[in-house]
């Protein structure tokens, strides 16, 4: 133990928690494989490295250390590994905007170069603050996926994917995003209500109502319900598209709505989804009308080159002019857009990348893993049901994993590197073999690359310890912790490739968490003004601070609003903690560490059985990863049980010597070193230091508390004594009284009689008396409450003589209502409520107070 002159009287979260910094060591995390102790592997999202860890990641990751450092105390060999999901388009554009060029103005080697640059320097910037947040990070298993290390296991993932038949190309409409030139999966289409206009026009005699009459030219057909008698003498036939003036079929269908409108569609390639169905269905011809920038192309005639709004425009005004726009009406409409840049969304068809969407096989591995919580995994089967398309994965991006794929000019066959060749980039390289088809030698390699989602979905396989040669050993991992806004994206991907490349899940478990929100309710954004900095946070309050702001601002999977009131309140908890620690501290110095004193006093027995319940209620929370319910129950320990009641109680025995403060110092010393370890997790820089000052050795490499204390007797006679001191502590402040002011003679009348050691008496400063037998009391009226706001405007001038009259009243007729009453000899009519009767008691003889505390009975001497 550490002298307590050597504790400083405040807590300085500033020096506390860089001094720990600088004294922690890396290699105290590393996940050790040779370790015989139960494996814990956490699939850790790899954020992106923007170059700010933000206060939705730091939410993230403080679930992910609270966890990592609890099992590591369960006695769970941990990998909690850091990676980093680095390729994508934000870099590409701050690189273009940083260095004041578009992406074509370089070479794609040189332009990736320089992608490369900014994220190894957004990495190192995000580092210093995962150190700062205390995160227990296992940086042996750090991994980066622009690496060649990392991007080779994607690669041969696609590889094999292809090879299983999972990954096939296809000329086929996608989603795709014309600011960002590049097609798009569907789980990255936001949807957002906008007001747009229905445009109702005469199409060769049939009205048509659309909303985007700039897809005239992309008009393939004219759809009406089959059982639509206004259109039976036009099936077969053919209509002419107006401006443009070609032919197009009319084709009958029943997913037509003939409500709407005019109950006759036309088709263009393509509006929307059900477009690409009819399309399909009808055997219908493609028009591309829209190219890859978002211009019309050459099919648009006089529109050609127009962007897909000037051409709606110019549209508009040529049906007017023509005389065949009818009308136009407002109509609200959800619009898919693309969840990077906001632009809507268009679907062009293009030869793409597709992996095969099995739902079944991924929703059985789904309801494998257990979910936590378990509403999460309903989530997770919405979005399968409603999967339609296939996974689009090719992008016409930069910097990405390059597709490892080669096309032979001759044959057009697909040529492949061999796994050994890996990583490769096709257009830098060429195969080390002819084409296995035609012979041919020359080669065009493909210039698109893959998805961001296909690097970060096999995080679980890289961390894990995948190669292709079969399921690692270390796979599944024990878990993955996600945020919930990822589910139909990271999670849905990653289990999709775990059962595609291994055949099974890829973890046991899933824990989804909610997002952060401002304080005032609403998603953070620069525009609103409610971005809260993590590393301000921190400067300000301390990592432990936002650690506890963390666990316990919301349940788990719920969102958590940010409150700077939440930061105070840890923050005052920890300057309490610190006043408790600093009391045991000098009290334990005084007598010594005696683990095995024997236990004597009531309440000693009761703070050990307290403590043995707040053990098995956090550890159980922990379990079940309710960091809320589990901080709370130690906070509530701490603050209530231990320091408001118990040290209250004890004091007076603490402070004289012999057998009784023994037992109250080992009880001390219990709830400390108790204390200690379950704050571990949580905020780790602050337990560190007070166990610092208690034993040799770090907190966090001491085994999570096993403590149980069975005592019943001590804990029902405990909580009663620590009632009946409140409520007398409550009636000393009620009557003026100074807390530790003397209060006399003092009966406790309880069902049977409580050895306390003297801790009541000494504690209130009375002469307490605990009885069994029932306590007799002598009820006498001691004066009258009167009602003055009924008896004033009833009686006006007669008021005081009713009360004098009240007052003479004997006690009997006092308790039951009266009907009437005589004043200056008249019968006047008693109003209800005009007075209560206040009583006092009285105990063998003399004027007591009573306070009743269920069923046990309070008398104080007057
Ligand atoms: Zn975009
Ligand atoms: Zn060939």
């Amino acid at each position: 133990m550490v002298s307590s002159d050597q504790l400083p009287k405040n807590y300085d979260f500033a020096v506390v928690e860089e001094r720990w910094r600088n004294t922690w060591r890396d290699e105290d995390h590393y996940f050790d494989r040779n370790s015989k102790k139960p494996q814990f592997v956490i699939d850790t999202p790899p954020p992106y490295p923007t170059g700010n860890f933000h206060i939705g990641n730091a939410l993230n990751w403080c679930y992910i250390d609270f966890f990592a450092r609890y099992k590591r105390m369960k006695g769970y060999n941990v990998m909690f590994p850091q990676g980093w999901d680095c390729h994508g388009l934000p870099t590409e554009v701050k690189v273009e905007e940083l260095n004041h060029i578009t992406k074509n103005d370089v070479s794609r080697e040189e332009f990736r170069k320089m992608c490369r640059e900014l994220t190894e320097k957004n990495i190192e910037q995000m580092r210093l603050t995962l150190r700062r947040m205390a995160f227990s990070t296992d940086w042996s298993n750090e991994y980066i996926t622009m690496t060649p290390k990392y991007y080779s296991k994607t690669q041969l993932s696609f590889l094999r994917m292809l090879k299983s038949g999972y990954i096939y190309q296809d000329e086929h409409p996608a989603n795709y995003c014309t600011r960002c030139e590049t097609a798009i999966a569907f789980a990255e289409v936001t949807y957002e209500d906008r007001e747009t206009q229905l445009n109702f026009f005469d199409f060769d005699g049939v009205e048509i109502a659309t909303t985007r009459p700039e897809l005239l030219v992309a008009c393939v057909a004219v759809a009406v319900h089959p059982a639509d008698d206004r259109y039976h003498n036009l099936k077969g036939k053919s209509l002419k598209v107006p401006l443009f003036g070609n032919s197009v079929p009319i084709v009958q269908d029943e997913a037509v709505d003939p409500k709407f409108g005019s109950g006759a569609v036309m088709i263009c390639t393509f509006g929307d989804k059900q477009d690409v169905h009819w399309w399909k269905q009808h055997n219908l011809p493609l028009r591309k009308a829209i190219d890859r920038k978002g211009k019309m192309t050459e099919i648009s005639g006089k529109y050609t080159g127009l962007s897909t709004t000037e051409c709606r425009k110019a549209i508009l005004l040529d049906m007017k002019a023509a005389g065949i726009l009818k009308k136009q009406e407002k109509l609200e409409q959800r619009v898919g857009t693309c969840w990077r840049c906001k632009t809507p969304i268009e679907i062009l068809s293009g030869r793409q990348w597709f992996i095969r969407i099995k739902q079944q096989e991924i929703r059985d591995a789904a309801h494998q893993i257990k979910w936590y919580p378990q509403h999460m995994l309903l989530r997770m089967e919405n979005w399968i049901d409603q999967m339609e398309w296939d996974w689009c994965i090719s992008r016409q991006r930069i910097f990405a994993t390059p597709i490892p794929v080669w096309f032979c000019t001759k044959c057009g066959e697909i040529v492949v590197p061999d796994e050994k060749d890996l990583p490769c980039d096709p257009t830098l390289t060429k195969p080390m073999h002819s084409c296995p088809k035609c012979g041919g030698n020359e080669f065009k390699g493909e210039e698109d690359v893959l998805d961001t989602w296909m690097d970060s979905s096999i995080s679980v396989l890289n961390v894990t310890g995948w190669d292709g040669s079969g399921k690692p050993k270390l796979f599944p991992a024990q878990i993955r912790p996600q945020g919930h806004d990822i589910i139909r994206t990271w999670a849905f991907y990653s289990i999709l490739r775990s059962v595609a490349l291994t055949g099974s899940k890829p973890w046991d478990q899933i824990l989804v968490n909610g997002m952060v929100l401002g304080e005032d309710g609403f998603k953070m954004s620069k525009s609103r003004g409610n971005v809260i900095v993590p590393e301000e946070l921190v400067g300000r309050y301390g990592a432990d601070a936002l650690r506890q702001w963390a666990a316990t601002g919301a349940a788990l999977g719920s969102d958590i609003m940010f409150s700077w009131n939440d930061v105070i309140a840890a923050s005052r908890f920890q300057t309490k903690m610190w006043n408790i620690a600093r009391f045991a501290l000098i009290q334990l110095e005084k007598e010594g560490i005696d683990e095995n004193a024997p236990v004597t006093a009531l309440t000693d027995r009761w703070l050990l059985a307290r403590l043995s319940d707040t053990v098995a209620s956090v550890s159980a929370a922990m379990e079940n990863y309710e960091f809320d319910e589990a901080l709370k129950g130690i906070r509530e320990f701490a603050w209530d049980v231990l320091a408001d009641n118990y040290i209250e109680l004890a004091k007076g025995r603490l402070y004289s010597e012999g057998a009784s403060r023994k037992s109250a110092c080992r009880v001390l010393y219990a709830a400390y070193d108790t204390l200690c370890r379950m704050l571990a997790p949580f905020i780790p820089y602050f337990a560190e230091e007070c166990y610092s000052y208690l034993n040799k050795g770090s907190v966090h490499k001491q085994p999570w508390v096993a403590f149980t204390y069975d005592d019943v007797a001590a804990r029902a006679e405990g909580d009663l004594l620590v009632k009946v001191v409140a409520e007398v502590r409550k009636y000393k402040h009620d009557n003026g009284l100074a807390l530790n002011a003397p209060l006399g003679k003092f009966t406790v009348y309880a069902p049977h009689t409580v050895n306390d050691e003297g801790d009541t008496a000494r504690t209130l400063n009375a002469d307490v008396h605990w009885r069994t037998d029932k306590a007799h009391l002598d009820k006498v009226v001691s004066g009258i409450d009167f009602n003055r706001s009924v008896v004033g405007p009833t009686f006006r001038k007669d008021a005081g003589a009713f009360m004098e009259a009240v007052k003479a009243l004997p006690a009997e007729e006092l308790a039951h209502p009266l009907k009437t009453i005589k004043v200056n000899g008249k019968d006047l009519d008693v109003p209800e409520n005009a007075f209560t009767p206040k009583y006092s008691y009285v105990e063998e003889g003399a004027k007591v107070d009573v306070i009743t505390i269920g069923d046990v009975i309070v008398t104080i001497a007057q």
